[in-house]
């Protein structure tokens, strides 16, 4: 039987299609066009990429998009006032933080300063709160990603046992939530460093999901047959190719299915972050018209 890929940029393509067409009919609807800012704080920071690439597909949907550069020296105070700024700003729907921040920077402080409803990234206390507590509100981009590969690929959750390797705040907490939760009804595993044999577990589930950071973790004696295989993990090798956590040469000629990397989970965190981008501004318009 040969390995199925799960091409997460052909489905990115597809999904951002559609939400063209939905940006465009809440425009006519409403005569709103979403609007997303992004914040990038330092001088050299390893995100300028990403947002470089969240932007320009945020054009490609019709969404207008801004991003406000600050060096290596703003302070806390700064930053605080910017996103109070953003919070107040009608024609800003969605706010996202690109992460890391420059370390004398309190992190969770800023994450919070967003206002929830539009904290497109997912990342706040109330929006992680919300899904914890069964009424999400924001899904984080990458695990909601995560949902919608194995949705759109017609792979059943339901009953079936999922372990994820990494418990992140942005990716493998959340993402344990969204599988377990009703409606997805997978029973979930969270693994983590501290973990007594990983090996055993991810042979013993229906679906593994990386999400470490280590490059070709993954390796063939910890897989078997009829299993699916999502790889949230971004390494650079020292030939400075991409890789995932998963050695994707020997895994994949075993299982049913597999993202690779790049192509997988990656673009599926952008479309996401647009999809949020667009259910801000209709709630945001919806709230205007009801005061
Ligand atoms: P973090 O560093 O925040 O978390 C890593 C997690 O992996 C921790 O829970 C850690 O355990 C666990 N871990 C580390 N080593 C091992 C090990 N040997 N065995 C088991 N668990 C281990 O990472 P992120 O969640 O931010 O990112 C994970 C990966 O996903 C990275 O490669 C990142 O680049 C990628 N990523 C990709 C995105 C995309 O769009 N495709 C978006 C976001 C991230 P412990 O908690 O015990 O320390």
């Amino acid at each position: 039987m040969t390995t199925r890929l799960l091409d997460g940029k052909a489905l990115a393509q597809t999904m951002q299609a559609e939400l063209a067409q939905q940006v465009a009919t809440f425009r006519e609807q409403t005569g709103v066009q979403p609007g997303l800012a992004a914040v990038l704080v330092g001088d050299n920071h390893p995100g300028r990429l990403y947002v470089r690439n969240k932007l320009k597909a945020c054009s490609s949907v019709g969404i207008a998009s801004t991003v406000y550069e600050r060096g290596d020296a703003c302070s806390q105070a700064e930053l605080l006032d910017l996103l109070a700024t953003l919070n107040a700003d009608p024609a800003v729907h969605g706010i996202l933080v690109q992460l890391p921040l420059p370390r004398h920077l309190d992190e969770a402080a800023i994450t919070d300063a967003v206002h929830p409803l539009k904290d497109v990234d997912g990342f706040s206390t109330i929006s992680l709160g919300l899904l914890t507590a069964g009424r999400p509100r924001f899904l984080a981009c990458t695990p909601y990603g995560v949902v919608k590969i194995l949705e759109r690929h017609g792979i059943a959750t339901a009953g079936r046992h999922v372990v994820i390797v990494g418990r992140s705040n942005i990716v493998g907490k959340p993402l344990a939530l969204m599988l377990g939760a009703k409606g997805h009804d997978a029973t979930v595993t969270l693994c983590h460093s501290r973990t007594r044999n990983l090996a055993e577990l991810t042979r013993a589930a229906d679906i593994v999901v990386m999400a470490i950071g280590q490059a070709d973790f993954l390796k063939a004696d910890m897989v078997r047959a009829g299993q699916v295989i999502i790889d949230v993990g971004i390494n650079r090798r020292a030939d400075q190719s991409w890789t995932g956590d998963v050695a994707f040469a020997e895994v994949a000629p075993i299982v049913e299915a597999i993202t690779p990397v790049p192509g997988g989970v990656g673009p599926m965190t952008i479309t996401m972050l647009l999809y949020n981008t667009l259910q801000a501004a209709r709630l945001q318009t919806a709230q205007a018209r009801t005061k």
